[in-house]
């Protein structure tokens, strides 16, 4: 007993002084705050200042509170009358990747510094400060030494995986977490202006300690486009100079170096930038570069957070205006994109502050060269910016969709991110355009706990289908139309077909038996004198058919009544009419 209260006490006292950040924050020792030390400093935040406040959301995959952190500079947290206020709000997620802590330490600094002085109160003035202290909690216990090669401190961090070893930053829109099912919450009770993800990275060396990805602004809606392109961005990039602590677009090799020139990164809906987009959030990755010492990273991002702060502060009334405009396209547009490619003939020249890249002789392999970055060697010159995607597909959004009430997984992720839906109140025959999948591929190896498709293609046809009661109905004139359709959608990036949500209708249930059907085949050549036609000019242009009696007569049973309809046919209904 005696031991145990002892062992209490020396916890609890440890606990008390690291949860003071003012009395010297960690990231300065090349350490970074652990979970439960994160929580302590927010707890003992809110306990000392009514601008704030520390809610627990709910439980991640390893059974520990997702929390946020909220400030509110007229202590004022009803969403009710923060929304009638006009409030912006800024929210940022940490430790997605707990080997990438930086935005950790970086926000308990900004927490500390925007409640303990006067001197940041007018950026409190309109906007609404939300923080996610540590959001990969499996992660963030999972510390040791080293799991990033060669990163330059901390002296030991969490681990990229979350407690199912899955990266939540491919689960935004598939949420196979609990981590991810609790950030839809969390996202859609704050809803954002700007939403902003921290973590660090590698690859190339180069002058810069920070680098940034921008929502891809040829993705958003076209008020947003022009707003992120033109003004916010350019500010963002000038503001952080102005402090000496430059930073540079997302370092994503257009070829082999930078040199070569650079290009955006496309950010389809399982990335955090690419799902705010869906909900017209402008959303940001830091990503500091590993090489530089972990005290620079983290004040880099503490300064890119300010610096978004001071934007937000600045640009209020057109900010929330912008975003408005995007709401109301969004509801009432009738084309969506659901695909994109690199659009290489444009970019922009920018100034890239780097490193003169050499091959130096390996000592491993035969006659191997690697390229290496020379510090001692610093340029800068113009560099291309490959920054813009066109879109490749893109479709015009029925009235409704209906889900069939058995894809509870879709209508689970649905409810999460606020989609209305209705149910129906009876059986119902309608006449509604159904997809049929024609060609797809998937990937050889699991990815992220499924086997992705990609490469989908359908074709459409109207059929009479019918619908149970309690089916749902979702209408395509809400504010989350773009999530809708690109879920929904089978040939979007990330589509719940893609992530594997309608295998079923993929297997065919039912066979026949080739002796028996010989005799049906048969006489259907013999009744159909269309039907024979396609049949021999099939066996004329396909050698392997004409050859073939199993192709022969699976074509043949394909055209029977016998085949079954929903083969391949994606179960989710267009309404295309009221
Ligand atoms: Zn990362």
């Amino acid at each position: 007993m005696k031991n145990f209260l002892f062992t209490l006490f020396i916890f609890s006292f440890s606990t008390i002084i690291t949860a003071q950040p003012e009395e010297g924050y960690q990231y300065t020792q090349n350490k970074t705050y652990t979970y439960q030390q994160a929580q302590d400093i927010y707890k003992s935040l809110a306990k000392k200042y009514d601008k704030a406040k520390f809610y627990p959301v709910g439980k991640s995959d390893i059974g520990l509170d997702i929390n946020v952190f909220i400030i509110s500079g007229d202590k004022d947290f009803n969403p009710k009358s923060l929304q009638d206020k006009n409030r912006s709000v800024l929210l940022i997620n940490n430790a997605i990747h707990p080997g990438e802590p930086c935005g950790v330490d970086a926000s308990i600094k900004l927490a500390y510094d925007l409640l303990s002085s006067d001197k940041y109160a007018e950026l409190l003035e309109q906007t609404l400060v939300c923080i996610i202290p540590f959001y990969n909690v499996g992660g963030g216990l999972n510390r040791s030494c080293c799991s990033r090669a060669n990163q330059n401190g901390p002296e030991e961090y969490g681990f990229r995986g979350n407690f199912k070893n899955r990266d939540l930053n491919r689960d935004f829109i598939k949420c196979d977490t609990k981590n991810a099912q609790i950030f839809t919450q969390i996202y859609h009770t704050c809803k954002p202006d700007v939403f902003i993800d921290t973590h660090t990275t590698n690859g190339s060396d180069f002058q810069y300690t920070m680098s940034l990805i921008a929502s891809q602004p040829d993705k958003l809606n076209q008020h947003l486009r022009d707003y992120l392109r033109n003004t916010m961005l350019p500010f963002l990039y000038e503001d952080m100079k102005k402090k000496k602590k430059e930073i540079i677009p997302y370092v994503y090799n257009y070829k082999k170096t930078p040199d070569d020139g650079i290009k955006d990164y496309l950010d389809s809906p399982r990335y955090s930038t690419g799902y705010s987009t869906l909900f017209n959030g402008i959303g940001f990755v830091t990503e500091a570069l590993k090489y530089k010492p972990y005290k620079d990273r983290v004040e880099h991002t503490y300064e890119f957070l300010m610096t978004t702060l001071k934007w937000m502060y600045k640009n209020h009334d057109e900010l929330k205006a912008v975003r408005k405009k995007a709401i109301e396209d969004v509801i009432s547009q009738t084309e969506f994109e659901l695909a994109w490619i690199h659009d290489t003939t444009l970019y922009e020249q920018i100034d890239f502050k780097g490193y003169e890249v050499e091959y130096v002789e390996s000592e491993f392999g035969e006659n191997a060269k690697y390229q290496t970055y020379n510090q001692n060697k610093p340029y800068t010159k113009k560099i291309n910016y490959y920054n813009r995607y066109k879109a490749t597909t893109k479709i015009t959004k029925p009235t409704a969709y209906i889900i069939p009430q058995a894809y509870t997984k879709v209508i689970e992720r649905f409810k999460w991110n606020k989609i209305n839906m209705k149910q129906l109140t009876k059986d119902t025959i309608a006449d509604v355009e159904m997809y049929y999948i024609t060609d797809y591929k998937t990937v050889k190896q699991p990815y992220e706990g499924h086997y992705l498709h990609y490469g989908v293609t359908v074709k459409t046809k109207v059929v009479p289908v019918k619908f149970y009661k309690g089916d749902y109905i979702v209408f395509v004139n809400q504010p989350g139309n773009r999530y809708i359709v690109e879920t929904l959608e089978p040939q979007g990036m990330d589509s719940f077909f893609a992530w594997n949500f309608f295998d079923g209708i993929l297997q065919q249930k039912e066979w026949f038996s080739a002796f028996s059907f010989e005799a049906t085949a048969k006489e259907m050549l013999a009744n159909d004198k269309n039907l024979k036609a396609d049949f021999d000019k099939k066996k004329q242009e396909d050698s392997e058919f004409a050859k073939s009696r199993n192709q022969q007569l699976f074509y043949l049973y394909k055209k029977s009544p016998y085949y079954e309809d929903t083969h391949n046919r994606y179960p989710i209904a267009r309404l295309i009419k009221n």
